[in-house]
C-alpha cells in the first residue's frame, strides 16, 4: 500500500508563468512516481529535493487545495493550474484513491483553468469533469484572447519506438495507448498535443526521427507538439544522470563519450543542440500545420 501523508501546502505559486506549458500554478497530489522513468527529472534536481524516497499520497489534499483556492478565487488571482509537474497524477493507484479527480471537482468549483500532463490513459475516466472544467473557467485577463480552451491536455513521449519506452519509462503505458487517449480528447473538442520531451540524444532526436514523432503526433489528431531535450541531474545512486548512464553503458556503451561531449559537467545539452532542436521543431510542425507552442 501506498504511504499516506498530510500536507500543508498543495498549490504552488510560481514567480512567472511557464512559458511553455502556460501554467501559474501546479499541483503535485502524490510524491515519487510509480512510472519510474529512467531520465525523469525530479530524481537528482531541486524538484526532487523534498520528495519522499517512496511513492506517498498526499491525502488531505483535497481539504487543503479548497482553502487554499477559495482565498485566490475571491481575490480573483486566477491562473491555469499544471497537474501535474513532478508526478504523474494518473499513475495506478490514482485508480483506488481518487486523489486527482477530487482536487478536479474542487478546481471545477473555483473555475480555475488546468493543463494537465500524463503519459497516462487513466485521464479519460476524468473527461466528464474537464469538459465542465473547459466550459466554466475563467482564463487570467492576459490570456482571454490568446486561448480558447480552459484546459490544455498534453501527452509526452521520448520514443515511438516501444522497445526502448518499455526500457526507459517501465511502468507507463506504451507511447501508441497515449496517441490514442490523445486522439479521444481531440475528437471531443479538447485542445490537447504531444510533448516530445525529453528526446533522446542519438536514439530519437535525428531529423528522420523527429519528422516520424511529429508527423504520427498530426495523424492522431495534436494541435501542437512541443519538442525539448533531456536533462541529466545529480550523481547519487538514485539521481536521473547515474541511471541514465547505466542504461548507456548496458544498451548503448558506444555513445557513452558522445553523451559526455554533449553534457560536459552540465545539466543540460548544448546551447547549439538546443537550438537545432527548436529550429527542427518550428519546421516540422510547420510542414504537419500543427503548432510548435501552445499559443
Ligand atoms: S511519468 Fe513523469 S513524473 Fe513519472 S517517472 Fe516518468 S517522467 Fe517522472
Amino acid at each position: 500500500m501506498v504511504n499516506q501523508v498530510q500536507v500543508k501546502s498543495i498549490l504552488n505559486k510560481h514567480k512567472n508563468r511557464d512559458a511553455w506549458f502556460l501554467d501559474d500554478y501546479s499541483i503535485n497530489p502524490y510524491y515519487g512516481c510509480s512510472f519510474n522513468c529512467i531520465y525523469c527529472y525530479t530524481k537528482g534536481s531541486k524538484y526532487g529535493e523534498h520528495m519522499t524516497k517512496s511513492l506517498s499520497a498526499k491525502i488531505n489534499a483535497p481539504t487543503v487545495l479548497e482553502k487554499q483556492l477559495k482565498r485566490r478565487a475571491r481575490k480573483g488571482e486566477y491562473g491555469v493550474i499544471a497537474l501535474s509537474t513532478s508526478t504523474e497524477p494518473y499513475m495506478q493507484i490514482e485508480e483506488k484513491l481518487n486523489l486527482t479527480r477530487s482536487l478536479l471537482k474542487i478546481i471545477l468549483r473555483y473555475r480555475f483553468p488546468v493543463h494537465i500532463l500524463t503519459k497516462s490513459k487513466l485521464v479519460l475516466r476524468d473527461m466528464d469533469i474537464l469538459k465542465k472544467i473547459d466550459e466554466n473557467a475563467r482564463l487570467p485577463k492576459d490570456l482571454e484572447q490568446k486561448l480558447d480552451h480552459r484546459v490544455i491536455i498534453s501527452f509526452s513521449i521520448s520514443t515511438l519506438d516501444e522497445k526502448l519506452a518499455k526500457i526507459l519509462e517501465p511502468r507507463a503505458p506504451k507511447p501508441t495507448e497515449r496517441l490514442e487517449t490523445m486522439k479521444k480528447f481531440k475528437e471531443e473538442g479538447f485542445l490537447t498535443g504531444i510533448c516530445f520531451i525529453p528526446v533522446l540524444p542519438f536514439l530519437s532526436d535525428s531529423e528522420e526521427d523527429l519528422d516520424e514523432m511529429v508527423k504520427t503526433a498530426a495523424e492522431y489528431g495534436a494541435d501542437f507538439c512541443l519538442i525539448g531535450a533531456l536533462t541529466l541531474f545529480g550523481s547519487g545512486p538514485r539521481d536521473c544522470k547515474t541511471l541514465y548512464y547505466q542504461f548507456l553503458e548496458e544498451y548503448y556503451p558506444e555513445l557513452v563519450p558522445r553523451y559526455k561531449k554533449l553534457y560536459g559537467n552540465f545539466w543540460a545539452p548544448s546551447n547549439h543542440y538546443q537550438k537545432r532542436l527548436e529550429e527542427i521543431s518550428r519546421k516540422l510542425c510547420e510542414k504537419y500545420g500543427i503548432k510548435s507552442k501552445i499559443i
